[in-house]
């Protein structure tokens, strides 16, 4: 493609934020032209604002870059946002409103049941929405989220599962601090111990999100969630343990061969970000760990392991992925792909 699409990143200076110009710093696709952040940032060049946390070096040509203010109808018509979920709840509506085409990692939308809670590789289908979201709210634009970042490595590994009878999950999971958002929990809460709570509803988040993503674009599945969060010290990747009940009782060698043919849109039209594997199915008894796996595919791929049966539901597994990328500032970037050769950029 030889004209870019320009895109604009709401939120640019935070965690996520910093994942999406990384991200976007070398795209064939897609140029970032515009970043814009709060009050506190706005004004300043990018390095300035951003209190840089990875360890990829911020490009040049962003660095230079001033921050503006999140003000819709400014910046190009399609953003990415890693806004904060409280400055998200109106903001993203108003950019819509404008008629951006905003990409969302914020919770305020994503239960919206007009707005697609996209995994390119799960729920391509739920973009057909977009149709009826713009005639049903009167927006010159659209919003499309993507989903919470424990709720996305879970549905993940159930996709390929639904065809088994997907009855009940039980999930446990152990999350990266940086899943927290910079600060985020304090050194002396963290280190050398685990919270087993996560605030803003995440259990719920991965209970009800799971559900829309897994169903048809106006049905949730009926498969039943149980989850149990913690935070762990960890840097980067989430791990969780899960159980399943699967309705027919496969064999395990059935569920690891599905979870290894598991393949989607993103896999068949080589999407420049796609995973391949999207699912990696490991046979080593003490993997995925974060620090070895939450990398592979550039963040993108999904780890399984330890796969086997499940003396109280059917099967049990772990399940790693990486929180800011497949979670979050990836998850946007492979919806934007998606969008973009079906041409609804
Ligand atoms: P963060 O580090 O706290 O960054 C928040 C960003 O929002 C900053 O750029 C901040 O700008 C901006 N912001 C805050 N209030 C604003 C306002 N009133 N107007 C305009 N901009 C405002 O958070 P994060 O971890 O990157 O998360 C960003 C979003 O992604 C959240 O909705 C979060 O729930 C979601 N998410 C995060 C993860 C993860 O693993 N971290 C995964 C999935 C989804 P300033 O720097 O100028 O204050």
């Amino acid at each position: 493609m030889s004209q870019r699409i320009e895109v604009g990143v709401l939120g640019a200076t935070g965690m996520v934020g910093q994942q999406f110009i990384t991200r976007l710093a070398d795209h064939p696709w897609f140029k970032v032209t515009w970043l814009a952040a709060s009050e506190r940032s706005e004004g300043k060049s990018y390095a300035a604002a951003a209190p840089w946390r990875l360890a990829a070096r911020m490009p040049d040509a962003i660095a230079k870059m001033t921050v503006d203010g999140c003000v819709p109808g400014r910046g190009p018509k399609v953003v990415f946002s890693a806004l904060d979920a409280n400055a998200a709840d109106e903001l993203e509506q108003q950019f819509a409103e404008a008629g951006h085409v905003v990409l969302s990692n914020a919770r305020s939308h994503r239960m919206d049941p007009l707005v697609p809670l996209l995994i390119p590789e799960v729920n391509p289908e739920h973009l057909s929405l977009l149709e009826k979201q713009r005639h049903a709210k009167g927006w010159k634009g659209v919003v499309v989220t993507n989903p919470n970042c424990a709720t996305i490595v879970l549905a993940m590994a159930l996709a390929p599962l639904r065809p088994f009878g997907l009855r009940r999950v039980n999930v446990t999971t152990m999350q990266a601090v940086s899943g927290a958002g910079y600060p985020g929990v304090p050194s002396l809460d963290i280190l050398g111990n685990l919270i087993p709570f996560i605030g803003g509803g995440e259990e719920e988040k991965i209970e009800t999100e799971t559900l829309k993503i897994l169903g048809e674009p106006d049905k949730r599945h009926s498969v039943v969630v149980s989850a149990q969060v913690n935070r762990v010290p960890v840097i980067d990747g989430h791990t969780m343990t899960v159980s399943v009940e699967l309705k027919s009782k496969p064999d395990v060698s059935g569920v690891t061969d599905a979870m290894r043919a598991f393949r989607g849109k993103p896999q068949e039209l080589r999407l420049p970000t796609a995973p391949n594997p999207a699912l990696n199915v490991m046979t080593e008894s003490n993997r995925p760990q974060p620090r070895l796996d939450a990398d592979l595919g550039g963040g993108m791929t999904v780890s399984i392991g330890r796969l086997r049966y499940c003396p109280v539901l059917t099967h049990k597994f772990v399940a790693l992925g990486h929180n800011t990328i497949r979670g979050a500032a990836g998850a946007s970037v492979l919806n934007a792909e998606l969008m973009k050769a079906e041409g609804l950029l």
